[in-house]
């Protein structure tokens, strides 16, 4: 298969669609986090860290997500979003598991995740939420997510 080439001026983002380009910019706040977490797990006070690579990495990890959080608070992003999105943003590959398995329940609405396990798709509702609602979970989908204004 043969790459595609941009021309001058050009961006891999320009011919994606609003939705795409929310996507990615999710997938990118969230690795971007991970990534600056795990570098400031390492960070001592070597050249590195302190002038070189290692430095210049945080410094512009810590920009983008700043200018990513566009003055909302890292909390409330992750509760409206991320905590759920990560199950659509991510797959779980080589032998990690980077989902937690959200499911939902299409009659009350629910949710439940097992944290490191499979999902509770296909349980009944009343098997693992409370409450009596029969309904059967399902995984969770980026129609879940939509803002409620925006649902139909
Ligand atoms: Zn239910």
């Amino acid at each position: 298969m043969s790459r595609k080439e941009l021309d001058w001026g050009q961006t891999p983002f320009d011919e994606c669609t609003r939705e795409e380009l929310i996507q990615h910019c999710a997938r990118l706040y969230s690795a971007t986090s991970a990534l600056s977490s795990a570098a400031q797990m390492v960070q001592d006070k070597s050249r590195f860290w302190t002038q070189g690579s290692g430095a210049e990495a945080l410094e512009k990890g810590r920009q983008a997500l700043e200018g990513a959080r566009n003055g909302f608070d890292a909390d409330n992003i992750f509760r409206a979003y991320f905590r759920y999105a990560g199950d659509l943003l991510f797959a779980d590959a080589s032998g990690l598991q980077l989902r937690t398995g959200w499911a939902v329940c299409p009659v009350c609405e629910q949710m439940a995740s097992t944290i490191g396990g499979s999902s509770y798709a296909g349980k009944t509702c009343s098997e693992i939420l409370l409450g009596k609602c029969s309904g059967i979970l399902r995984d969770l989908s980026w129609d879940d997510l939509k803002p409620v204004t925006a649902k139909s």
